[in-house]
């Protein structure tokens, strides 16, 4: 696997490569590889002739300091992982060579950006949009992995590529779970061994809502939520029954063709994050 700190030291590779004719797929993260990563470089291996991860934690989208000096940052052991996936390329660039000037531009988000994450992280999804653009920018994939795991992530980077009309395929995976259920998540590691055990509860409860449908959907969020805050070491934020392309709450379980519900809750001082399809499922954009 080739390691490209510049975005002009990877254009230069991929242009020697697309005068082979080959596709490229690109797989966004942050590091902390984990399977759930792993996977999508898999998905990516099996569309494209070239796969290019890309590590950066992304100042812009994180709007508590402390949040973003805590997250884990293992670059030695992602490389390797990495590399055993027979990945081709990493692009690893400082905040510097992302960010050499203050970023100005915002985008309407059509109120995706205010919601559920988005209330609780003011500013988080304008610092995805304009993460996700530079990188569609340098490496001009054919296609673009995401997790669905950051589901509401994955709506807004649909809506970005829409709104400036960017030649890729959107790619939405399923996410990758522990065997307990736990969705895999780079913060899991903050998890204390009572908290790691608490967790599991987060996935579990929202499994729960697809057998709850005798209650009306909200009523199965309200009791989710309660179900959640019941326990000592978890402090939910949101869960709600939503309609899967608005995210706006839905009043019946025939309410939308695509229903999902989603949560985040602390435990302890971790943020989880996860969603599940009630109706419907994940789909290529
Ligand atoms: P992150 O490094 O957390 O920003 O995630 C990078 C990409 O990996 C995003 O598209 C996530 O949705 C995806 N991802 C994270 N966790 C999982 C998981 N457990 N399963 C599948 N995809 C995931």
């Amino acid at each position: 696997m080739q390691v490209f700190k510049t975005r002009s030291g990877l254009r230069t590779y991929l242009s020697e490569q697309r005068r082979k004719q080959v596709q490229v797929g690109l797989v966004p993260t942050m590091g902390a590889i984990h399977q759930g990563h792993l996977s999508l470089v898999e998905h990516s291996k099996a569309e494209n002739e070239v796969t290019v991860c890309s590590i950066f934690v992304n100042p812009t989208q994180f709007n508590d300091p402390e949040d973003l000096e805590k997250y884990p940052r293992p670059v030695e052991s992602d490389i390797e992982q990495l590399n055993n996936t027979s990945c081709d390329a990493l692009f690893l660039p400082s905040v510097k060579e992302m960010y050499p000037e203050k970023e100005h531009w915002q985008l309407d988000l059509e109120g995706l950006d205010i919601l559920l994450e988005g209330k609780s992280r003011p500013g988080h999804y304008q610092g995805v949009t304009q993460i996700v653009k530079k990188l569609l920018d340098t490496v001009q994939p054919d296609r673009a992995y995401f997790g669905q795991k950051d589901y509401q992530q994955f709506l807004v980077i649909s809506r970005m590529v829409r709104h400036f009309n960017l030649p890729v395929k959107l790619v939405c995976c399923p996410t990758v779970r522990e065997a307990d259920g736990l969705a895999m998540s780079s913060r899991n590691v903050h998890l204390s061994s009572g908290e790691r055990e608490a967790a599991v509860l987060l996935s579990r409860t929202l499994f729960r809502i697809r057998e709850s449908t005798k209650i009306s959907p909200g009523k199965a969020a309200r009791q989710g939520f309660q179900t959640l805050g019941q326990h000592p070491l978890i402090t939910p934020e949101y869960l709600e029954v939503t309609d899967a392309e608005t995210l706006q709450p839905v009043q019946d379980w025939n309410g939308a063709p695509r229903i999902i519900a989603l949560a985040a809750a602390r435990v302890g001082e971790t943020r989880l994050i996860d969603n599940v399809f009630i109706r419907g499922g994940y789909y290529y954009y």
